[in-house]
């Protein structure tokens, strides 16, 4: 029989496509990386299903990229080198909410928005830490990227968050990760060996997560954003530094955009919650008490500005300046480099990036996210793009690649790197750290089935 044969026996006739209508759309995303030709896209309902479709991969050595939503934007489910693209969408159970030990146990393809929606209507005093992208965006993807919410500066970046995970592994294999590998309860990470690290970061080169038990934390009763304004960029360390000492913020954004006007210098926005009034209105004041320290330097925004401001980024998820500025090309297109940078190298990165914008002829458009209590920064640089106009979008490219080398240069390493970004990573990294990483990907993975052309040639 052939793989397509083969594929429909396992799935259904049905979940199984090689036309070209269909592998057009999964064979690129909206960011400007290149598109590359799926031969299949198979998308299952059972671990049993993934099971059979990788045991059939591997004997065949067919490559398969698993997907959840396809939003990272830099082509990390696109499939590099063909073959089958594993949608993961149908693995969409909310199998339970374990509400005492606050953990969500997940199939694979369950979305921000399923469980944010899930939540909301059945546990309302709990809830997870839900990135800005598209609700679409599933809760797995969002874990193997190593992505942020709006929880990320209190209770840390998302995938710190899982306490267990079932994987099928290259070989075929079905395996339990966490405290359910040796309980019914997914209700902890530790203090096992951590395998969920061979899994994390590695953007689906080492298995397929099938399930995932997620913490959920503590909905308060208020929350609110101040918003902060300056225009010197070089206070920037000492504030983010001084404002985490006060240690009573959820999340802090940073936006600096070339449009709207009032968005350029720099907005800093810290979300503060609490469970009761009185605490509520403390935490705000002791935020803004704060800026005494930098009298006529950083100051309130207030009025319609800081409700602007408030229409935007208090909504769960909010609506993102950067993106409905990223739509002034009317282009279909939009891709943001993501640099974790050190707290004393934001400056240098953001002057940088500002000067690689404009050299591009791109208005800029910088979206920071502060990780965990302020021990790193996620620099966002965002262009948008024409897709249809192969000048526009090779612009583009050059701007990312140019982008990614001054990260590095700073000190700072690339988020959600694409192919090209990743390379330039393994070029600046340790050798035996390189050595690590392919004996593990060999091992794990014999014949190279999984996303290959990602963390390798
Ligand atoms: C407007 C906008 C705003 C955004 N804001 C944020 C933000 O605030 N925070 C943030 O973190 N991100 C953000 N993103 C980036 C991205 O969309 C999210 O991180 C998203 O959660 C990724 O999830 P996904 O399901 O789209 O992953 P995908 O793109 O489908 O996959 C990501 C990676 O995981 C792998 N993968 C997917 N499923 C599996 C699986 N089951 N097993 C193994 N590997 C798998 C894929 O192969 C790929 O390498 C934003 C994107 C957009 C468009």
């Amino acid at each position: 029989m052939d793989i397509y044969g083969s594929l429909v026996e396992i799935v259904g006739e049905e979940f199984v496509s090689d036309q070209e209508e269909e592998l057009y759309i999964y064979s690129r995303d909206s960011g400007a990386q290149q598109p590359r030709k799926a031969d299949y896209v198979v998308v299952p309902k059972t671990v049993e299903e993934v099971q059979k479709i990788v045991l059939l991969a591997n004997k065949e050595k067919i490559p398969v990229t698993p997907m959840g939503g396809g939003l990272t934007l830099s082509g990390l489910a696109v499939p590099l080198k063909g073959g089958i693209v594993l949608d993961m969408k149908r693995m969409d159970r909310i199998i339970e909410i374990n509400e005492k030990s606050k953990y969500a146990l997940l199939e694979a393809g369950v979305t921000q928005g399923a469980l944010y929606s899930h939540l909301q209507k059945n546990y309302p005093h709990l809830e997870h830490s839900m990135p800005d992208a598209p609700p679409m965006a599933t809760i797995v993807g969002n874990v193997v990227i190593q992505g942020h919410g709006h929880l990320s500066v209190s209770c840390g970046i998302n995938s710190q968050m899982v306490n267990g995970m079932e994987v099928v592994l290259p070989t075929g294999e079905v395996c339990k990760l966490g405290s359910c590998s040796v309980s019914p309860y997914w209700f902890t990470r530790d203090p096992l060996p951590d395998l969920m690290g061979l899994f994390i970061g590695w953007l689906g080169t080492t298995g397929i997560i099938t399930k995932i038990a997620l913490q959920l934390f503590p909905k308060p009763k208020f929350r609110d954003l101040l918003t902060f304004t300056s225009n010197e960029l070089d206070l920037l360390p000492d504030f983010i530094f001084d404002i985490t000492q006060l240690n009573l913020m959820d999340n802090l954004f940073i936006i600096s955009q070339e449009w709207p006007p009032w968005a350029q210098g720099i907005l800093y926005v810290p979300i503060v919650s609490a469970q009761d009034e009185e605490e509520f209105e403390l935490k705000k004041k002791l935020h803004i008490e704060l800026l005494r320290k930098y009298e006529g330097k950083i100051t309130l925004v207030e009025g319609k500005h800081a409700d602007r401001m408030r229409e935007a980024r208090l909504p769960v998820p909010p609506v993102t300046l950067g993106v409905m500025a990223a739509d002034a090309k009317q282009g279909g297109g939009f891709e943001y480099t993501g640099g974790i940078v050190p707290i004393e190298k934001v400056p240098e990165a953001s002057t940088r990036s500002v000067e690689i914008a404009h050299k591009y002829g791109q208005p800029y458009l910088l979206g920071y996210q502060l990780l965990t209590s302020g021990h790193s920064m996620m620099c966002g640089l965002a262009y948008c793009l024409n897709r249809a106009d192969d000048e526009d979008v090779e612009k583009v490219r050059n701007a990312i690649d140019e982008t990614n080398k001054m990260i590095l240069d700073v000190g700072g390493v690339l988020w959600k790197a694409e192919a090209p970004g990743q390379r330039l990573m393994v070029q600046k990294m340790d050798p035996n750290t390189i050595n690590l990483m392919k004996r593990v990907m060999k091992a794990l993975d014999p014949n190279a089935i999984m996303n290959p052309g990602n963390w390798s040639e």
